[in-house]
């Protein structure tokens, strides 16, 4: 008899929709656009890069970042060890993440990954600290890894220096992550998806859609 896998998989790009607007999460996982943003289409370029591999497209500008990368992980001292590794991980009972970690590597002798990242302007801090190395992402990625640190290497497109910064492996955050994916579990079984209409709309990959703006149908394909 086959066996039904009745685990719940969520990937950090999804929690990550799902706490900027559960609609755009849902929305997300029925569709595709068409059109992909230019800043998401020149990270997507650098991890290619990165990884060795050819984009479909290479803009110079992400040919002028990815050395910068490179360039910076030399003056830092990263090791690489594996480039761009999946991996599902079970977070509890009938809970599972899927990651692509962006390297997997060694920093002054100690195991580390390592994420590259491509804002648009260098990150912000409050109080010193840098939330946005402190979301879901790191935590779930360090969880049952046997590497306590992760480094997240951030290369501006501003052109501002490329910094590298940390994020440690704390069991709360853990527990927070946790506690994330059983909320999308829940709504996911409820069909829970409310709207969150505001100042995130104007960069939602959904927005046409979402607007009902005409000719939308065209800019959007139906998952299979
Ligand atoms: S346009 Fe706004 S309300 Fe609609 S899915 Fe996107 S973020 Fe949510």
């Amino acid at each position: 008899m086959q066996r039904i896998d009745t685990d719940f998989y969520e990937s950090i790009s999804g929690l990550g929709n799902f706490f900027g607007c559960a609609r755009k999460y849902k929305l997300a996982k029925e569709w595709r656009a068409l059109k992909v943003k230019p800043w998401l289409e020149l990270g997507s370029q650098v991890h290619a890069l990165m990884d060795n591999k050819v984009p479909n497209e290479c803009w110079p500008k992400a040919i002028r970042i990815a050395e910068r990368l490179v360039e910076a992980e030399k003056d830092y001292g990263f090791k690489v060890l594996e480039r761009e590794v999946k991996e599902t991980v079970t977070l509890a009972k009938g809970l599972k993440l899927v990651r692509i970690i962006d390297v997997v590597g060694e920093y002054q002798g100690e195991p580390v990954l390592l994420d590259y990242k491509v804002p648009n302007k260098p990150w912000y801090t409050i109080n010193r600290q840098r939330p946005k190395a402190m979301g879901f992402q790191p935590p779930a990625y360090l969880f049952k890894r046997p590497e306590k640190k992760m480094y997240f290497l951030v290369a501006p497109a501003d052109d501002s220096p490329v910094k590298a910064h940390l994020y440690e492996s704390c069991k709360g955050d853990e527990k927070n992550v946790i506690q994330a994916v059983r909320i999308v579990r829940h709504a996911s079984k409820m069909d829970y998806f409310p709207y969150n209409r505001g100042f995130q709309c104007k960069w939602c990959d959904f927005a046409n859609m979402c607007y009902g703006k005409k000719g939308w149908e065209d800019e959007y394909t139906k998952r299979s």
